[in-house]
C-alpha cells in the first residue's frame, strides 16, 4: 500500500530532524572543547587547563617530596589529535581512546601518567593522594588515566588517605629549651 501524503511528510521530518542532529553532533566533535588562551604548559611539554595545571602541579611537587616522580605523557588533545586516536584505537593500534568530543584530554582536564602496573610505587602514592589535589580515576581499565575532577572528587577525612587508610603522621619536631 503507498503511503500517504501526510505519512511521507511525517517521514521527511524525520529524516530532517535525523541529519540535523548528526550534523551538530559532528560540529561538536570538530570544536575545540577549550579556549587555547586558557591552556598552559607543563614542565614536560604537554598542555593542561590553567586550573588542572596548577593542580597537577601541586601534586607533582607534593609526589616529589616523598620521593616519586610524575610524568605527562598526555595532557591536552586537540579534535585532531583525538580523532587520530580514536581511529588508531578503532584499528586495534593504539589505547583505548574515546570518540572525540567525548574526551576531558580535549578540555585539558585529564592526563595520562607513566605509573606502570597497579603496584608500582608511582600508582600507589596516586591512589593515596591525587584526591587531595582534586585528581581521580575515571577508566578502570586505564591506571595512567586521571582526570582533573574537583567538585566530584571528595578529598580525605582528616587523618586519613584517599584509600582511607590512616596517615602516619612524623612526630612533632623536639623543642629544645634555650638555656637560662
Ligand atoms: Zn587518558
Amino acid at each position: 500500500m503507498p503511503l500517504s501524503l501526510p505519512r511521507w511528510s511525517l517521514l521527511l521530518l524525520l529524516c530532517l530532524l535525523a541529519c540535523d542532529a548528526l550534523a551538530t553532533e559532528t560540529e561538536r566533535a570538530r570544536r575545540p572543547k577549550v579556549k587555547t588562551s586558557k591552556l598552559v604548559r607543563l614542565p614536560g611539554g604537554e598542555r593542561l587547563h590553567r586550573d588542572a595545571a596548577l593542580a597537577y602541579q601541586r601534586m607533582a611537587q607534593a609526589a616529589e617530596t616523598d620521593g616519586v616522580r610524575l610524568r605527562v605523557t598526555s595532557g591536552y588533545r586537540s579534535p585532531r589529535e583525538q580523532r587520530w586516536l580514536y581511529e588508531q584505537y578503532r584499528k586495534g593500534k593504539g589505547n583505548k581512546a574515546a570518540r572525540p568530543g567525548r574526551s576531558n584530554h580535549q578540555r585539558g582536564l585529564a592526563v595520562d601518567l607513566i605509573v606502570g602496573p597497579a603496584t608500582s610505587q608511582r600508582f600507589e602514592w596516586l591512589a593515596a593522594n591525587a584526591c587531595r589535589f582534586g585528581f581521580r580515576r575515571t577508566v578502570r581499565s586505564e591506571p595512567w588515566h586521571w582526570e582533573y575532577s574537583p567538585r566530584t572528587t571528595l578529598p580525605p577525612l582528616a587523618g586519613e588517605d584517599c584509600l582511607g587508610r590512616p596517615v602516619e603522621r612524623e612526630a612533632p619536631p623536639v623543642v629544645e629549651n634555650a638555656p637560662s
